[in-house]
C-alpha cells in the first residue's frame, strides 16, 4: 500500500469488527434455525476509501459489498479488488444513471417504481444480460423514505413479472428509525411475511432467495426475524466520513 493516509490500526480494527460480526451472526442464525452458511454479510463500502475496502476484501474474506451511488462506485471500481466479489447497488437509482450501471454490479437491490424497473429491463435487453433485481419495500410507509408503498407493491408485481432480462430475487427494505424493539420487530416480520407470500404466488421471472434487511444496528434482530443478508457498514468500517 502506497497511500501514506493508510492505517495499520484501522485495519486491525476492520478485521476484529467482522470476525465479532460474524460471530454475531451465527448466533442470530441458530435461534431462527438457521446457520452461518444461510446468511449472506455485505459490506456497506459508502464514503469508505478503496484501500480499506480493498483490505477487507484480501484479508477478511468480504465477497459481496454494496454501494449507494452509481457515480462513486464508478470512480471506486477500478481500483478496487473484485475478483471473486458480487457488487450489489442498495442505494435510491434514478433511471438516467441505469444505462450505466447496469453492465456494471450484479444486482440493484433498490427497485423503487416499475418506471425505474421498466428502465432496468430495456437496458438489460441492450447489453444482453439477464439483471438481477430486489423489490424496494417502504415499510414504515414513511413520507420521506423511497422504496414502494405497501399498496402500490403488490399492484406492480405482475407487470414486473412481464419484464424481459429482469429476475425478482428478493425484497428489501429500510424500516423506519426507531428505538422500540418490538415496533422493530414488527417491520421485520411482515417483509418475512410478504417474502414468503410472494414466493408462493410463483409469479413468471420471480426466484424469491434473498430477504435483505438489517444494518449495523438492527442486523440480529432482523436475522432472528428471517432475513438472509444483511447489509452492514458502520460496524465493520467506522462511522461514515461525508465529505
Ligand atoms: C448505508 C446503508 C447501509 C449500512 O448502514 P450502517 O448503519 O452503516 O450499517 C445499509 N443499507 C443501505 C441501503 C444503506 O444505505
Amino acid at each position: 500500500m502506497t497511500t501514506s493516509s493508510f492505517d495499520e490500526k484501522r485495519c486491525e480494527a476492520i478485521s476484529e469488527n467482522i470476525k465479532l460480526i460474524r460471530e454475531k451472526i451465527s448466533a442470530s442464525a441458530i435461534k431462527s434455525g438457521r446457520n452461518y452458511e444461510d446468511i449472506k454479510l455485505m459490506a456497506v463500502t459508502k464514503t469508505v476509501p478503496v484501500e480499506y475496502i480493498n483490505y477487507s476484501i484480501d484479508n477478511c474474506g468480504i465477497d459481496l459489498i454494496g454501494e449507494n451511488k452509481v457515480q462513486e462506485f464508478l470512480s471506486k471500481k477500478d481500483e478496487l479488488h473484485l475478483d471473486g466479489v458480487e457488487k450489489h447497488l442498495i442505494g435510491h437509482l434514478q433511471t438516467n444513471k441505469v444505462k450505466k450501471i447496469v453492465p456494471l454490479v450484479d444486482m440493484i437491490q433498490s427497485v423503487d417504481s416499475l418506471h425505474l424497473a421498466e428502465e432496468i429491463s430495456k437496458q438489460a435487453v441492450n447489453n444482453n444480460l439477464n439483471m438481477q433485481i430486489l423489490l424496494e419495500v417502504n415499510i414504515g410507509n414513511e413520507e420521506s423514505k423511497t422504496g414502494f408503498q405497501k399498496s402500490k407493491f403488490f399492484e406492480v408485481m405482475s407487470q414486473i413479472s412481464e419484464l424481459p432480462m429482469v429476475t425478482v430475487n428478493g425484497i428489501m427494505t429500510i424500516p423506519p428509525i426507531c428505538d422500540d424493539e418490538k415496533e422493530l420487530r414488527k417491520y421485520f416480520t411482515t417483509m418475512s411475511q410478504y417474502f414468503y407470500d410472494i414466493k408462493e404466488k410463483n409469479y413468471k421471472n420471480f426466484n424469491m432467495e434473498i430477504l435483505s434487511m438489517g444494518m449495523s444496528g438492527d442486523y440480529e434482530l432482523a436475522i432472528e426475524c428471517g432475513a438472509n443478508l444483511v447489509r452492514i457498514g458502520s460496524l465493520i468500517y467506522g462511522a461514515r466520513i461525508y465529505k
